[in-house]
């Protein structure tokens, strides 16, 4: 099982691009955040997942219990009086790049608590994985960590993503210590471009995985977009190259890629211990990385991001195997 945790809201992204937010006139809803969006994807490629997070006792948080149920995901979602269910507008541009505007003050998912997380929710965990916003505030972030080492103790291969969104941690200088932080505590870590140069000043890929692997990781993947991703591990970097597209809405794509690689992971028993040796290992690398490009890519040829994921056999028609 790939099990996630962390940051769970309701995206209502609009039917076409192009339109600023305050034109929008309609809009979808669809299960969101990027934690969620990674479950999603595992179980949409025919793998085992759970999603654990919280929500408001409201409507939305029905919606989301449901949506993920739908989605194949086994949703372990603590209710809340306390806060309402998140909530995403996301704006598309022309070019299928999104903008986000958030109902946060605060959300449900943030308030997620250490003693709500059992340990049998974690100890069948393959890989864990976490990140994203819900490092930012109290009292998720003490329970995300908590969750994180105790899969760890328990031998889950531990992913993150730290999906830095610069207007949402509003403190640059305090996201970078937060996310630099969290880095001992990863075997995996999914970064972009820019993340890379955000979080060491400028770095470029190789410079940024080489500090990253320094900090504890045994591996680094970069996601290029359309230009697919390089892994990094001690004993060097393999880049392998996208799959081409037409893409409408990039919203879950990274998460997608983040699924598929997780996928093929869990399938290959490919455990923290395993992990170095195997992603320095060119034919493997091709094979996972061009599974994750190929689900990446197709997520954004359709809106939303949950919606969007492909199945196993669209991606498997799509790298022609
Ligand atoms: P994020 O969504 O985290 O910013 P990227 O935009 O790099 O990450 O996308 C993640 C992955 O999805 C890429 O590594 C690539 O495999 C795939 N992808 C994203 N955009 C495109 C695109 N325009 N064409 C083909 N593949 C894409």
């Amino acid at each position: 099982t790939v099990v996630c945790l962390g940051e769970l809201l309701i995206d209502f992204v609009p039917q076409t691009n192009g339109q600023p937010l305050a034109q929008v006139d309609t809009f979808r809803k669809a299960a969101g955040g990027a934690p969620a969006n990674v479950a999603a994807a595992v179980a949409k490629l025919g793998g085992k997942s759970r999603f654990i997070a919280k929500v408001g006792r409201d409507a939305f948080g029905d919606y989301l219990q449901e949506a993920l149920y739908e989605a194949g995901v086994e949703p372990v979602l603590v209710r809340t009086d306390e806060a309402r269910t998140g909530l995403a507008f996301v704006s598309l541009r022309e070019d299928g790049e999104r903008d986000f505007m958030f109902y946060r003050d605060p959300a449900a998912d943030m308030l997620l608590r250490k003693e709500e997380i059992k340990d049998d929710l974690l100890s069948d965990g393959a890989i864990f994985h976490f990140g994203s916003v819900s490092l930012i505030a109290e009292p998720c972030r003490t329970a995300t960590l908590h969750a994180a080492r105790r899969a760890r103790a328990f031998g889950a291969l531990i992913s993150y993503d730290p999906n830095v969104r610069l207007p949402l941690w509003t403190n640059a200088d305090f996201a970078r210590r937060v996310i630099v932080d969290q880095l001992p505590l990863a075997d995996l870590v999914k970064v972009s471009e820019d993340e890379i140069a955000f979080l060491f000043h400028g770095a470029d890929i190789e410079e940024g995985a080489r500090l990253m692997l320094e900090l504890g990781p045994r591996c680094i993947v970069a996601t290029l977009g359309a230009a697919g991703c390089r892994v990094f591990t001690k004993k060097g970097g393999i880049a392998v190259p996208g799959v081409p597209v037409e893409p409408v809405d990039t919203t879950g794509a990274g998460d997608s890629f983040v699924g598929g690689l997780l996928c093929r992971l869990a399938e290959a028993g490919i455990g923290a211990e395993q992990l170095e040796e195997a992603m320095a290992e060119e034919s493997f690398v091709r094979d996972v990385c061009s599974f994750a490009n190929a689900t990446g890519a197709l997520t954004t040829t359709k809106r939303g991001a949950i919606p969007a994921l492909p199945t196993r056999a669209e991606t498997l028609a799509k790298l022609g195997r």
